[in-house]
């Protein structure tokens, strides 16, 4: 049973939203195209864990904090005797462990040990649980999900399902009976009362409103050339169309994403868009949409 489905996270969704409106260096992409690839092979996962028998609880993507440490965990699966931590990765291509490091061969990039990642989840998740006077053994996993992934010289004592085995993890899991009572309800839902919504580590690249692309772009093939005909905006280049109200909307979720310390104001929306309307369509969808605080010229939106 899933307790807390999974969503594209803010980071995530604010690399999209740069990635279309600004010219992202190397290095940024690399990491977008990373946080793109990570959320599929979770999207991926949760697909395997809809088949899980018995009762059982699943949550996905906690980020939690003790004493004012972070730590993210993709998939809590709690069953009646164990708590079991996931770590899920989409790895593709060759890599190898030496001496506790982890690289990828055909870039002979090192990057950070999922396993070491892990461990430090798991210490401070059972710290967590001690503080909440809870009692639960937890046993955690990476699991590499990519069929294209391999792994050399993976050492046989760490906590690693690869591409071969997630199969049979699944298969061994369900073999387990499992019961939940109310105290397992309480324990999910205290884990999800204790997630954080932003992630203080996330580092987006440089930008502020006078360096992105403004304008309403095609929710399709991402193009800036569109037009609005009746109630529709219609994309240019792939002749998608989509309800102008909708694409407004968008866009400013999107704003609100970017520059969260600034005002949703008729004018500043207007300006964002950069669509063919007038300025009292933006007013009217923004009354609709979302609610107003304040009045006159001092009157913005949430
Ligand atoms: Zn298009």
């Amino acid at each position: 049973m899933f307790l807390k489905r999974r969503v594209e996270s803010d980071a995530l969704l604010a690399m999209r939203y740069l990635h279309t409106r600004m010219k992202l260096t190397e290095k940024e992409l690399y990491y977008y195209h990373r946080l793109e690839k990570g959320y599929r092979g979770e999207l991926a996962f949760d697909c395997l864990t809809e088949n899980l028998q018995e009762e059982r609880y699943i949550i996905n993507d906690l980020l939690l904090e003790i004493n004012q440490s972070y730590f993210q965990i993709d998939t809590i699966i709690i069953s009646q005797a164990t708590i079991l931590l996931l770590d899920i990765k989409n790895f593709e291509g060759d890599y190898y462990i030496e001496s506790d490091k982890f690289f990828s061969v055909t870039s002979g990039r090192e990057l950070k040990n999922p396993v070491d990642q892990l461990k430090r989840s798991t210490i401070l998740f059972r710290q967590l649980l001690q503080d909440l006077n809870l009692d639960y053994p937890v046993e955690a996993f990476v699991i590499f999900l990519n069929p294209e992934f391999t792994l050399y010289q993976a050492p046989l004592d760490q906590p690693i399902i690869l591409p071969t085995q997630v199969n049979r993890f699944f298969k061994e899991l369900n073999q387990i009976s499992s019961h939940l009572n109310a105290k397992h309800g309480k324990l999910a839902q205290k884990l999800i009362s204790l997630h954080h919504t932003q992630n203080p580590f996330t580092v987006l690249p440089d930008y502020n409103y006078h360096t992105v692309q403004k304008g309403i772009y095609c929710s399709s093939c991402h193009s800036f050339e569109v037009s609005t005909r009746n109630y529709d905006l219609v994309c240019e280049k792939c002749r998608q169309a989509e309800p102008l109200e909708e694409a407004v909307i968008r866009s400013v979720k999107e704003f609100k994403l970017l520059f969260p310390e600034q005002k949703i104001t008729t004018p500043r929306v207007y300006e964002w868009c950069k669509v063919d309307v007038s300025q009292k369509t933006i007013y009217r969808i923004l009354k609709k949409n979302f609610t107003i605080t304040g009045s006159g010229r001092g009157a913005y939106y949430k």
